[in-house]
């Protein structure tokens, strides 16, 4: 079928013809789009039923990587890609007049995560398949991802997301793998072989019904599953007719939406019926398709690793031992010791909102069953620490899994665990000598780094074809399959043949971005400036409030001295989605669309300075931004951001960073060196000291600084708009609240940094160098290597 271009043309033309009953003349974008999703499915069918039938004859042991949000974006592009037969299809259709760019646009992304947790479980998902492991993806099928996000009049508005509206073609629901959940009602408890047993009666049970997409790796004949579950009425549920209405409702509800916040814990009992849905769906059927090969549920460990995203899927841990105690009949200890022979976690940060902690009233009605194994695992866990620590009951208190009338699902997470692991060096630090030294102490060999990585498949080989070719043209193609490799390119950074290729490419993806911003907001970016991108979830500690208040100060200096000129002139391009129950962050937003305003507008400026705000952020357009960009913004507050990825993406993207010693950009910095990398600011240490000790005084840095007073004055004199009170959250959170995130403390040295970057780039030769020395070390931070570290230490895989 793809064979050659004649054959896939032909192919094409019959297929949309017999399924859509017209003729391909006068077919739409749409059809199109689904032949050819259609005709790339049936292309992998045979792998993937091959290796399906593997699994179940046995054989291989199996990883499944459950996780609340896969942020996959779009996967036509991408199969095309892994299955190399790209360049087919799109000759076939230029000859059909179709353009297969086109036809990528129409597909919707898949937007079922928020950010970095999402994105990483997708880079996962390539990387286990690209390498021939057999590794699988479960999450929920939202039928909403996360919201679509419009600007009006300068604010956010949340619309929903409808990625399903024209169908999905990737998606195969199989309605005969589905599987009851319960929740609600009552244990009974009662005798059973002189055992006492454990009955969940009057339950409400909800079907949970599985919708498989192949996850195809590439140049390889691994095809994996990400599994996402749909909630649906169960027809076996007997309620009363009246109440017929709620049940669906109730039913429906579980999977209707993605939570658009994974920094707090809303507290809402519908996340957690999403959490025990997903993971009790999960483990059903990871456990019934290993029983249809393997006798003994013993020996389960040996054959399935199970892996948990962030603390969201921790009830797996009871959900397991409930599977092993009341439906398999083992004891206590063997359950538990299959259980941790099994799990292993993945913490991904330590902002303290961000740890879950279920309130008991909401936890033990919904979940009886679970929570009394909660309990009772609380209950040895804190007995094993009275035999290690006799007495120390503070400890033991602050280690409980149960305590104050809340459940904490990250101790509940390294109790039933065999492996946790932090996300960067830094992070893992911070785990292990601060956020959970108490586990640390007890179970040290517990703990381990596993540093992020991203997919160079999608970052660099889809994102920007043309460096990955000259690339290729340099060193060879062995770096596609081995990224390390990209360190060949060391001995070419000083090239100036190849300086010239690499900053012709930029300028070519610049003229790209530049066409689309002309395109949707009718705004004239000169791609002869710097182009300087910030493009992350809004949050108070990733600092965007830091970028606005110094492209302030840059226009208050043009403003001031009327025959000054910028050192280069700069476009500075954001990107950030805001919680819409984040009032600061949006107020962010607000203020960020209004300074882009006046720059935009004002003709003393506008030809040196633009702001540019692109809606709606997600992975399609990260595709467009990030190969555009000179210099990416990595700026949170030391401590804070684990390690971040949107860092490493650009990296591989030759862009240079401006940066903090946080997260993986600590990782970055080691590997380029302080030529090449803008870095500044407090380091983890000064940070974790203010909080500890005290001794930061916002008002302080904002007396002895002219330039901040007197953009905190515009900023609430109505200079950028609205009333005085419009930007009072910004000013209470600077001033009033002591800056938590040291934005007013970090200013000068951010200001200085950025100085550093205008030198820079007035000199080309030196800036295209060390945008190659970026590229030539950002091998280490492809996923592939992240995974062989978790496939070696932690899940210990064999290759298909
Ligand atoms: C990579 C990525 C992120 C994570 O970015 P950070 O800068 O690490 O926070 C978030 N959203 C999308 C769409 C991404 O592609």
């Amino acid at each position: 079928m793809f064979e050659n271009k004649e054959q896939f043309q032909a192919a094409f033309k019959r297929r949309l013809e017999t399924w859509f009953g017209k003729r391909f003349e006068d077919s739409t974008l749409q059809e199109q789009y689904h032949t050819l999703g259609y005709m790339i499915r049936e292309h992998v069918s045979g792998d993937w039923i091959a290796n399906n039938e593997k699994i179940r004859s046995g054989g291989k042991k199996q990883l499944y990587y459950l996780s609340i949000e896969f942020l996959i974006g779009r996967l036509l592009g991408s199969n095309l890609l892994n299955l190399g037969i790209r360049e087919v299809v799109d000759k076939g259709l230029r000859d059909l007049g179709i353009s297969l760019p086109e036809v990528e646009e129409f597909e919707d992304d898949a937007g079922l995560g928020n950010g970095g947790l999402g994105r990483l479980a997708a880079c996962f998902l390539d990387s286990l398949a690209s390498l021939d492991y057999p590794g699988h993806g479960s999450c929920i099928r939202y039928r909403h991802g996360l919201f679509e996000q419009r600007i009006v009049n300068g604010y956010q508005v949340e619309y929903p997301d409808q990625w399903l509206l024209h169908g999905y073609v990737w998606e195969v629901r199989r309605p005969d793998e589905s599987v009851e959940v319960n929740f609600w009602g009552e244990v009974k408890t009662e005798e059973i072989d002189g055992r006492l047993g454990f009955r969940h009666v009057n339950a409400e049970t909800v079907l949970a019904v599985p919708s498989d997409i192949p996850v195809v790796g590439y140049g390889t004949e691994t095809v994996n599953t990400l599994r996402l579950w749909n909630a649906e009425p169960n027809p076996r549920q007997s309620v009363f007719r009246t109440n017929l209405m709620d049940y669906r409702r109730a039913t429906d509800s579980i999977t209707e939406f993605l939570y658009p916040d994974d920094t707090h814990d809303e507290g809402k009992i519908l996340r957690l019926k999403q959490q025990y849905f997903l993971v009790s769906a999960s483990l059903h059927s990871i456990i019934r398709t290993y029983l249809k090969q393997h006798r003994g549920i013993r020996q389960l460990h040996e054959h399935v690793a199970i892996h948990i995203n962030d603390t969201h899927p921790v009830l797996a841990i009871p959900e397991l031992m409930r599977l092993l105690l009341d439906e398999h009949g083992l004891g206590w200890d063997e359950a538990w010791e299959i259980t941790t022979k099994t799990m292993s976690y993945t913490n991904h940060t330590t902002l303290s909102e961000a740890l879950e902690k279920w309130p008991i009233r909401l936890f033990q009605p919904l979940l009886p069953r679970i929570f009394l194994i909660v309990q009772e695992i609380n209950e040895r866990f804190c007995r094993a620490l009275w035999e290690r620590y006799p007495g120390d009951w503070q400890r033991i208190e602050h280690m409980a899994i149960v305590a104050h009338d809340v459940v904490k699902m990250a101790h509940l997470a390294i109790a039933g665990t065999y492996s946790v692991n932090g996300v960067a060096p830094l992070h893992t630090e911070i785990l292990k000598n601060r956020e959970m030294n108490l586990f640390y102490q007890y179970e040290p060999h517990k703990f381990n780094n596993k540093t992020n990585g991203i997919t160079h498949r999608r970052w660099l080989m889809k994102a920007n074809p043309r460096l990955a070719e000259t690339i290729t043209e340099l060193i060879g193609d062995g770096w596609k399959r081995d990224p390390d490799q990209l360190q060949q390119l060391q001995a070419y950074v000083d090239d100036a043949g190849l300086q010239d290729r690499a900053y012709t490419i930029k300028q070519m993806q610049k003229r790209k971005l530049a066409d689309f911003i002309q395109r949707r907001y009718d705004i004239a970016v000169d791609e002869n400036s710097v182009f300087d991108v910030q493009i992350k979830r809004l949050h108070g500690y990733k600092r965007q409030l830091l970028n606005v208040l110094h492209i302030i100060s840059l226009y208050n200096h043009l403003k001031e001295h009327p025959n000054s000129c910028l050192d280069v002139p700069r476009t500075f391009i954001f990107g950030a989605k805001a919680s819409p129950g984040y009032y600061v962050a949006k107020k962010v937003i607000k203020l960020i669309n209004a300074v882009a305003e006046r720059v935009n507008g004002d003709p003393r400026t506008r030809d040196m300075l633009k702001v540019i705000f692109i809606e709606n952020y997600n992975v399609s357009l990260a595709e467009l931004i990030i190969p555009a960009a000179n210099v990416s913004e990595q700026i949170s507050t030391a401590s804070k951001e684990a390690s971040g990825t949107g860092n490493m993406k650009f990296m591989l993207n030759g862009a240079l960073t401006i940066g903090t010693m946080d997260g993986a950009n600590v990782d970055i910095f080691e590997r380029v060196g302080y030529d090449n990398f803008f870095l500044f600011g407090l380091r983890s240490e000064e940070v974790l000291s203010y909080y500890q000790n005290g001794g930061y005084n916002a008002w302080e840095y904002y007396h002895n600084s002219p330039v901040l007073q007197q953009i905190m004055n515009q900023i609430t004199n109505g200079s950028f708009g609205g009333t005085a009170y419009e930007y009072g959250p910004i000013y209470d959170s600077l001033l009033t609240e002591n800056d938590p995130y040291f934005v007013l403390r970090d200013f000068q040295a951010y200001k200085e940094a950025q100085e550093r970057v205008a030198m820079c780039y007035s000199n080309r030769p030196v800036w295209q160098r060390m945008s190659l020395v970026n590229i030539a070390n950002a091998g280490y931070f492809s996923s592939d290597r992240t995974i062989e570290e978790y496939v070696k230490d932690i899940w210990h895989l064999e290759k298909l």
